[in-house]
């Protein structure tokens, strides 16, 4: 038994919406382009699970923010693909891909062709049982990265009420999960290896403000130091988490956000890989001249920088994967990706934004007390990378030019002192 399409998305996360958002922009025909996903769901703005779904109050739900809501273009509801021709294949995993014969297999054993394959795939959370800890089959640990892991969250959270949860890990789950789970009335302590939390972009003056921020909202800290165990009751709930130097947390649910790997397995011995994950051209194109791929999975030439980078932030996944599709749909006028990496967070009434990249020396500017400073990162004299945090629409839009265009910066002590007003074009 099998079915047989044009184009076929594996996966349905967000880069998949914005890939037939823009199959539709291009004009396709009924019945043309299938989507695969394992989850439930149409695909949506994931971006939204760690911070709307988890408000206290009128918190968001789905069909709220399927895609391609992000960027103020249309709700792409189940109604919506049925209105374009577009097939959704939900709660359907694909177990293996046959590159040569061009098919797909099902978990549920229906085969799947194509002629043109966009690999959309994502990244699954590593999970605590990868570094051999114990107990970690518990009922209330919690990940976040699809819709079900979201409902589980919300549904633990609300049972811990006035309670206490260990956040695991300190990058962007860890950060943001703690703030929601603040507002959701429930003591946190977060527990990570590194000497700061968001150790990969935020140097420890930029981090210092976030955790001192926590810290006057309850959240304790616990670094340099990882867990190595749970203490559970006789329901295989965990009541404690153990660290290293045997001292115990107590806990009445716990959030892990300890990272990601791409999802490359089905393509292993198929596919060139790289940089963990899926090595493509400027087009998004694979070594497989009939596959693509697109958003977390893939690792792409980063024209600006000139190496091969794989990002995990939302504005790739949905850029990469409107690339792709005008590189399928108009071969002869696509030129190679050229982008600029761009990462944000809002927590709390925080709000941040990244471009570029933090290589070099760090100069900070602006007023951490009033909750509007910054950062731009110089190397060998020339701008590369540049944060706000608390800056309006006009600002954010500076900063991603100034990334972008790379000024020389002569004189660090007045680029401290004048910030955004630095004159980098005299
Ligand atoms: P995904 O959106 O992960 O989609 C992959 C899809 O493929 C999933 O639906 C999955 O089920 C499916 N799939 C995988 N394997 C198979 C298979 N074998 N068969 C069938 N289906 C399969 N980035 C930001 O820049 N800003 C943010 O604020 C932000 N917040 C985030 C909050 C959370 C909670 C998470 C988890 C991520 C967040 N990100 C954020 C990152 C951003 O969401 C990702 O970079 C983006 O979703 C990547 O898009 P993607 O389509 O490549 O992968
Ligand atoms: P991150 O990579 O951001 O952070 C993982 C953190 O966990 C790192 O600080 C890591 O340290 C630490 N860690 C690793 N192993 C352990 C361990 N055994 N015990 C405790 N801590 C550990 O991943 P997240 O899980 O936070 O996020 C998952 C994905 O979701 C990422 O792709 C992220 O980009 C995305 N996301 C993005 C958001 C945004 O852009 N606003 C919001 C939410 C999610 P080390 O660095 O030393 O490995």
């Amino acid at each position: 038994m099998g079915r047989a399409f044009k184009t076929v998305i594996l996966g349905g996360g967000v880069a998949a919406g914005y890939a037939a958002l823009e199959f539709v922009k291009h004009g396709i025909n009924h019945g043309e382009l299938c989507i695969i996903s394992e989850e439930p769901v149409a695909p949506y703005e994931r971006p939204a699970l760690s911070k709307g779904c988890l408000l206290p109050e009128d918190a968001a739900t789905l069909p709220a923010f399927h895609t391609c809501i992000g960027t103020g273009a249309e709700r792409q509801t189940p109604k919506w693909y049925k209105e374009h021709g577009i097939e959704l294949v939900l709660n359907t995993r694909i177990k293996s891909a046959d590159l040569r014969m061009k098919t797909l297999l099902s978990a549920a054993g229906e085969t799947i062709s194509y002629k043109t394959l966009i690999i959309a795939t994502g990244a699954r959370v590593l999970r605590l049982e990868e570094f051999g800890v114990a107990g970690a089959d518990a009922k209330n640990i919690c990940y976040l990265r699809d819709w079900n892991d979201s409902r589980k969250l919300v549904d633990i959270m609300a049972e811990c009420r006035g309670g206490r949860a260990v956040v695991i890990g300190g990058g962007y789950i860890g950060m943001e999960t703690a703030a929601a789970l603040v507002a959701n009335r429930v003591k946190v302590t977060m527990v990570f290896p590194e000497q700061h939390c968001m150790a990969r972009l935020f140097t420890p003056e930029i981090a210092a403000f976030y955790e001192e921020y926590y810290k006057k909202r309850g959240v304790e800290f616990i670094k340099g130091t990882v867990m190595s165990s749970f203490e559970s009751d006789a329901e295989k709930k965990i009541t404690a988490i153990v660290l290293k130097d045997n001292r115990q947390i107590k806990a009445d649910m716990v959030v892990v956000g300890i990272g990601i790997r791409a999802n490359v397995g089905l393509f292993e011995g198929q596919l060139i890989l790289e940089k963990g994950g899926i090595k493509v051209n400027g087009k998004m194109q694979t070594s497989n001249p009939s596959v693509y791929a697109v958003g977390d999975v893939v690792a792409f030439p980063l024209k600006l920088y000139g190496d091969v980078r794989r990002l995990e932030h939302v504005d790739h996944a949905r850029k990469s994967a409107a690339h792709a599709v005008e590189a399928i749909m108009s071969p002869e006028k696509v030129q190679d990706y050229d982008y600029l990496p761009f990462f944000y967070s809002r927590v709390f009434t925080l709000s941040w934004q990244f471009y570029g990249d933090n290589v070099g020396k760090c100069v900070l500017f602006g007023n951490p007390e009033v909750q509007k400073f910054g950062a731009f990162w110089v190397d060998k004299g020339i701008l590369m990378g540049a944060f706000l945090e608390g800056g309006n629409k006009d600002e954010y839009l500076r900063l991603g030019t100034l990334a972008r265009l790379r000024p020389p910066v002569k004189d660090i002590e007045m680029l401290a002192k004048e910030g955004l007003a630095y004159p980098f074009f005299p």
